[in-house]
């Protein structure tokens, strides 16, 4: 696997200097593009990296599994009276949906689903950003991670597209708190710095029947794990996610941070990261690696 590893990133390497690094944040755009890394996770405990595996990154929309499974937890099936778990075939940003669907998201990781999610946490938790960093540092066994407030403000002085979803969706009454509260907390939990290293361990309980072994945790039943598993392979990548599943084969999510989770469900969890993106917003490099990764090793769930 090792040696696998370091041949894989040898091979993407050239893609860098082919995509773009997200800039409609402003602070994201200041991240060197020449970064890749990986970390592969077994739920035997077994831990590969190469690269830059252990650099923090921005992590951007893979927080909205984080969020969806709080919701998840303290909620159950009641959340998705506000929001749908169907692809949106849209880019992550899109508004064009949510007009024509009466203000109810397509699914929890478009933007508009993720807002809704965090509307729903704010409702549950006294300090919903709180919340979430001490379970990311649970589950990924690192104390140390923590929000970049920097790239937070960033995306917050730049808030007008997800200003106007949250404030669409309360004009049809599916946002019950203060809008500027909740945009606040949404970009907290996406400005997260975490490594490949911290993510793959974050999320392995997804890889493992949903429970995670650094914290002892049943962090979801085994059913809520399949159904978080099959809304990251039908709408993790968004309007990618049909070429993902082509290409990769597995339970995924990406974030604009250039970092990719991928789930092997029994198995492993896998992390890479390169921060430069295509043009549907998910790692040019970090998709390829994967592909090779998932074709090397036979991984593809279908
Ligand atoms: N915080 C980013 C946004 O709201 C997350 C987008 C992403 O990673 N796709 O635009």
């Amino acid at each position: 696997m090792q040696a696998l590893l370091n041949e894989i990133l040898d091979q993407v390497r050239p893609l860098i200097g082919k995509g773009k690094v997200a800039d409609y944040i402003p602070a994201l755009a200041d991240v060197p593009a020449d970064q890749l890394g990986i970390a592969v996770y077994g739920n035997d405990g077994e831990l590969f990296t190469a690269g830059d595996a252990h650099t923090p990154f921005s992590i951007q929309s893979m927080s909205k599994v984080f969020s969806l499974v709080q919701a998840i937890q303290h909620s159950g099936e009641a959340i998705w009276e506000r929001l749908g778990h169907e692809p949106s075939g849209q880019p992550f940003n899109s508004l064009l949906q949510l007009e024509l669907e009466n203000g109810r998201p397509r699914n929890p990781f478009i933007n508009a689903g993720a807002l809704v999610i965090s509307d729903i946490n704010q409702s549950r938790f006294a300090a919903p950003v709180l919340s979430m960093r001490d379970f990311v540092r649970r589950l990924s066994g690192n104390p140390h991670v923590a929000v970049d407030n920097r790239i937070a403000e960033s995306e917050y002085q730049h808030r007008a597209r997800n200003a106007a979803m949250a404030y669409l969706m309360q004009s049809f009454g599916n946002f019950h708190n203060d809008v500027e509260t909740v945009l606040r907390g949404y970009f907290s939990h996406c400005a997260l710095s975490m490594s490949c290293v911290d993510l793959a361990k974050a999320f392995c309980f997804l890889a493992n029947d949903g429970f995670c072994k650094h914290s002892g945790e049943q962090v979801l039943s085994t059913r809520q794990t399949q159904q978080v598993n099959s809304i990251m392979a039908t709408s993790g990548l968004y309007d990618e996610a049909g070429n993902f599943a082509y290409r990769v084969g597995l339970p995924g999510k990406s974030g604009v941070g250039g970092g990719i989770v991928a789930i092997v469900p029994g198995q492993y969890t896998i992390c890479v990261w390169s921060p430069e993106l295509n043009k549907a917003g998910n790692s040019l490099a970090g998709m390829a690696a994967l592909e090779v990764l998932s074709e090397r090793i036979g991984w593809s769930v279908f």
